[in-house]
């Protein structure tokens, strides 16, 4: 093993003339290898077995130019993996015997699943020829490939043969040669990118490889790395023979793997692969295969387009998509909100039940219950709509919907390509901002999307929603639903003007031409749509776990504490004993009132406990200024906890407004409670639609605009949409008021 490791004899020609050069024939099954291999030896065959293993092992020589070649027929994989004797045979060919040239034969018609297998060995860095087989086969079909620029994107030769004739043998043996000549032995590894997750624990495992010069004189440190990502039993095995190190390369594998179950459901084995498939899908889509039926399918595009993005016609039917989508959410989507509204309802009913009164079930059934599962509760909307939208996108609409926005949007300062971001982010009410922020990535010029990641949470996200439907239903029930969609539409207005107010100012540069190609139409495949929905509702849900049930609990803590204290209660508590005992006193006629009037004082409390706390005195001191909108200081409560999560703002008042333990069969809803307050106008309500439209994203959105935007943008996006809202709700309030009275 060790005299083939050593470089420096390979260097003198001396000792190249002892030791033919070596050309492994390497494939997927079916590809022609051994057509190959007899068309390069012809007779000069030996059949064995490879060492330990019932794998035949073919091995022949042939001349070059008066020099001896020999050619060992591999057997055929798909990987190179250990998961078969036979990938277990190829590799360990490769890494014990070194041959000078891996020749890996391709059926050319299965280009992109045979490059599987190529990329692999890319990735161990041997010497690589493409022998992309089967020419005669793609040209009968239609399809032409690009092999000079399939060869230049990989940075390996690639030779077209047909085997079975001969052809083409000629120029792969010498191409062989030369690479051979020129690498002498090196391995130069390609270097993929798996994941930011797996290629930080990559770079940690090769560093340790590098320190301990571990294995480095056999394999190359990244490919050891990622056989223990790829929980590869063999070179393990192997490794923990060799020296300790393994062991710690087997904890960084083992911490990963863990992180990936939980985080992802998947190991790092299938997103290695999968990245794998990622890297040769971008050679491909390069336009290195062509196929000539493809040409039918534009044609067929173009006449779709032609009514699809119409003048007239375009605009239309992209409002009835966006009704349709908008419909199909709600009314779809109602219905398992409804269970988890019903399962919710029933574990607090049931938390109330099982824990005793006092601090620990208040904690439970209003700070962990009902407020994750107010969040939890939109999943279903998110996730219709992630559904339909990621259907639109697969099939190529998408593109369609920005061709035709594009010249709206240049208007403002944004490119077509903005509309996705928009949309997701709520542009059809009850998207997301988090996943809207990072779909802004598909914007290629950074300041179009700098403006569309800034304008981008204007739109009505889910969480807002629920606000919205609560002020329109309590003071304006009558025209609650043309309300919902001015609101929509305003949102659009807003974002729309506020870029064009950025482009042309802290954000300015010239507007890029529309390049988006429009890709033909396409029948999306139901895993891909799967796949891209489950990718944004996952974003929403982790919020709801993570950040909200803390957020939760942390408001309910500000609201709880600290308690009233015992001198205002015992006052409560003597006023309560005395109401208590004239119901008892009192005749049948009388009780009711009585009972209302200790409802009342039960409301008091709760009002004052809540005035007492930490969230009410942060809500009474900004009181003074946010009065000027109309916000008194339970709705500042509200809107502080809604800068955390704006699902957090309706829970909020609920909790604000919801004035001690009413009876539950004759309490009123909020709204009527809300409408009811003398505190709360039809003007302060319109104030508060519109601050909660415009005003600091929340705190999970913030910081993806930091990750996307970087931190200072984030920042501004935090000061300057509370300033611009608390002044937009302001003139609202004060027009409305001069209106409604
Ligand atoms: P292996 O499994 O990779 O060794 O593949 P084989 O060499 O046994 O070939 C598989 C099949 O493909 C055989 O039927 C060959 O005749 C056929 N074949 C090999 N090369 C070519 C080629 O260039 N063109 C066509 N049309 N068929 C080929
Ligand atoms: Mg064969």
């Amino acid at each position: 093993m060790t005299q083939h490791t050593n470089a420096a004899l390979a260097e003198t020609p001396k000792v190249t003339a002892l030791r033919p050069v070596t050309i492994a024939l390497a494939g997927n099954p079916n590809s022609g290898k051994t057509t190959t291999f007899n068309a390069l030896t012809g007779a000069r065959q030996h059949v064995g077995n490879y060492p330990g293993v019932t794998v035949e092992k073919k091995e022949g020589s042939t001349m070059l130019d008066g020099e001896r070649v020999h050619v060992v027929d591999l057997p055929g994989t798909y990987s190179l993996t250990a998961y078969s004797v036979e990938e277990l045979a190829a590799r360990n060919f490769l890494v014990d015997e070194r041959p000078d040239v891996v020749v890996d034969v391709l059926d050319a018609g299965t280009l992109e699943r045979s490059l599987y297998l190529a990329v692999q060995f890319m990735e161990m860095g041997v010497p690589l020829v493409l022998a992309l087989n089967m020419m005669d086969e793609v040209r009968k079909r239609n399809m032409s490939i690009d092999s000079c620029l399939l060869g230049k994107l990989l940075g390996v030769p690639v030779v077209e043969t047909i085997a079975k004739a001969g052809k083409g043998k000629e120029a792969l043996l010498s191409t062989a040669m030369m690479l051979s000549a020129e690498r002498r032995g090196a391995w130069k590894p390609l270097e993929i990118s798996y994941s930011p997750d797996l290629d930080e624990a990559i770079a940690e495992m090769v560093q340790l490889i590098e320190k301990d010069r571990f294995l480095v004189d056999q394999v190359p440190a990244r490919w050891l790395a990622v056989k223990f990502l790829e929980q590869d039993d063999e070179v393990r095995n192997m490794a923990r023979k060799v020296g300790p190190t393994a062991d710690r390369l087997q904890t960084i594998a083992d911490r990963v793997a863990e992180h990936c179950a939980r985080t992802l459901k998947t190991h790092p084995e299938s997103i290695i692969a999968d990245y794998r498939y990622g890297y040769i899908a971008s050679v491909m889509k390069q336009g290195v295969l062509t196929r000539d039926d493809s040409r039918d399918r534009i044609e067929l595009s173009d006449r779709v387009d032609k009514v699809v993005t119409h003048a007239l016609f375009g605009p239309l039917l992209m409002l009835g998509v966006l009704y349709f989508m908008f419909d199909l959410t709600f009314t779809v989507g109602e219905i398992p909100m409804g269970w988890l509204e019903t399962f919710f309802g029933w574990l607090g009913d049931a938390a109330t039940a099982a824990i005793p009164p006092g601090l620990f079930q208040s904690l439970v059934v209003s700070g962990i219950i009902d407020g994750v599962g107010g969040v939890i509760g939109f999943v279903p909307l998110i996730v219709m709509m992630f559904l339909i939208l990621s259907f639109l996108d697969d099939l190529g609409y998408v593109a369609r919907m920005a061709y035709m926005l594009d010249r709206v949007f240049k208007i403002f300062g944004l490119h077509g390509s903005s509309v996705m971001p928009f949309i997701i982010s709520g542009g059809i009410p009850g998207g997301c901002a988090v996943p809207g922020v990072m779909a802004a990535r598909t914007l290629r010029s950074p300041k179009e999307r700098l403006a569309t990641i800034l304008v981008a949470p204007f739109m009505s996200c889910g969480a807002k929603i629920p606000v919205f439907l609560l002020l329109t239903a309590a003071f304006f029930p009558n025209i609650a639903g043309q309300l919902m969609f001015a609101i929509t539409l305003t949102a659009w207005a807003v974002a729309l003007i506020v870029a064009r107010l950025l482009r042309s100012t802290v954000v300015s540069g010239p507007a890029t031409p529309f390049i988006m190609e429009l890709p033909p139409y396409r029948i999306p495949t139901l895993r891909g749509v799967l796949i891209h929905t489950w990718e944004r509702a996952w974003m929403y849900i982790r919020k709801a776990g993570t950040v909200i049930l803390a957020i939760s609990i942390l408001l309910w803590a500000c609201m709880t504490f600290p308690s009233l204290p015992q001198d205002r209660l015992s006052v409560f508590e003597t006023e309560h004993a005395a109401v208590e005992a004239s119901i008892d006193a009192a005749s049948e006629a009388d009780r009711p009132a009585l009972e209302d009037q200790l409802v009342q004082l039960e409301d008091r409390e709760a009002q004052a406990a809540l005035r007492y706390s930490v969230a009410g005195r942060i809500g009474t001191a900004l009181e003074s200024v946010t009065k000027v909108a109309g916000f008194d200081w339970r709705t500042n409560i509200a809107l502080v906890g809604g800068f955390a999560a704006k699902e957090v703002i309706v829970s909020t008042l609920g909790t604000a407004y919801s004035l001690g333990d009413v009876d539950p069969e004759d309490s009123q809803p909020l709204s009527a409670r809300l409408a009811a307050d003398p505190g709360f106008s039809a003007a302060a309500a319109l104030a508060l639609i519109v601050f909660t439209m415009i005003y600091a994203p929340c705190m999970v959105t913030v910081a993806a605009i930091g990750k996307e935007a970087g931190w200072s943008w984030a920042a501004f996006s935090v000061i300057f949409n509370t300033v611009l809202g608390f002044s937009a709700a302001t003139l609202t309030y004060h027009v409305a008021r001069s209106f409604l009275g």
